[in-house]
């Protein structure tokens, strides 16, 4: 599932294709998406020109002149192919929504599962819509920190992992990331979040962005069906240092111990019990 580097390279990649341009034509192939593509979308967004775009969490937001903001969500499978002007395009199975732009570009929306959204929300209005009313912080953000963080975990009973993926806590963090970081910051997964604080807030805080940071520089993770926005592959998988290493020797230390797995809250944790404490 994309997670917020994958999307924030998606967002990087459409900034060009469609900022300051008009949709000249938005085709809706298949409409049942996990929120169905709203009935009015196609004559609302066609002679819109993009104001702006943007990402908050794993939703990206497409500004329109009118007034109106495009949601985004690319779900489990979704991907963003973009078509430059002038380039040969067949419409491929599961290329749901198709939006030509007045330069000839095209932008399409493929999405096999169908957990993805597109939808509708007023510019002035979507912060205090669900789900961003109460979606925690950017990790990349400057409000992020490590009293930030320590903040949002005070009182909480889970284990640290399970809170990381929880949006309201810190925004846009999914499986790969909140097992890297916790790594990296050698954090054990399996510590009660409400008891994170301090030093350690701090220095998960600082883990979260780097991790982020660097997934983002090799252009995200592809393991199934992420891709960039021209179709190549995103190549942090091949950095991973924990997720999904079960079994394969550890590398952050000199501690000759094996990556575990466990399960919490129904996902797959890989740690290292001898640098996660
Ligand atoms: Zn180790």
């Amino acid at each position: 599932m994309p997670e917020l580097p994958e999307v924030e390279i998606v967002k990087r990649g459409l900034e060009p294709a469609i900022t300051g341009k008009v949709f000249k034509r938005a085709q809706i192939r298949r409409s049942d998406l996990r929120v169905p593509v709203p009935r009015n979308f196609k004559s609302v967004i066609e002679g819109q020109s993009v104001r702006k775009i943007s990402r908050r969490g794993k939703y990206i937001l497409i500004f329109l002149e009118g007034g109106q903001v495009v949601v985004l969500h690319l779900g489990m499978s979704g991907r963003i192919h973009i078509h430059e002007p002038g380039a040969a395009y067949k419409p491929e199975k599961h290329d749901h929504v198709i939006l030509d732009m007045d330069d000839g570009g095209r932008i399409v929306f493929n999405d096999p599962r169908r957990f993805g959204m597109l939808y509708m929300a007023p510019a002035n209005d979507w912060e205090k819509q669900d789900p961003f009313l109460k979606m925690g912080p950017e990790p990349l953000g400057n409000e992020f920190s490590g009293p930030c963080l320590e903040e949002k975990l005070r009182g909480r009973k889970s284990n640290i992992k399970s809170a990381l993926l929880d949006q309201k806590i810190v925004a846009g963090i999914g499986n790969i990331y909140a097992c890297e970081a916790l790594f990296e910051s050698g954090i054990n997964p399996e510590r009660a979040a409400g008891r994170i604080a301090g030093k350690d807030a701090e220095c998960l805080a600082g883990s979260i962005r780097s991790v982020l940071q660097k997934a983002i520089a090799a252009g995200g993770s592809s393991l199934k069906d992420y891709r960039q926005t021209d179709g190549s592959l995103g190549y942090f998988q091949h950095a991973f240092s924990v997720y999904d290493k079960e079994g394969k020797k550890c590398p952050g230390c000199t501690c000759d111990t094996d990556v575990r797995r466990i399960v919490q809250a129904g996902r797959s944790t890989f740690f290292c019990p001898v640098k996660q404490r």
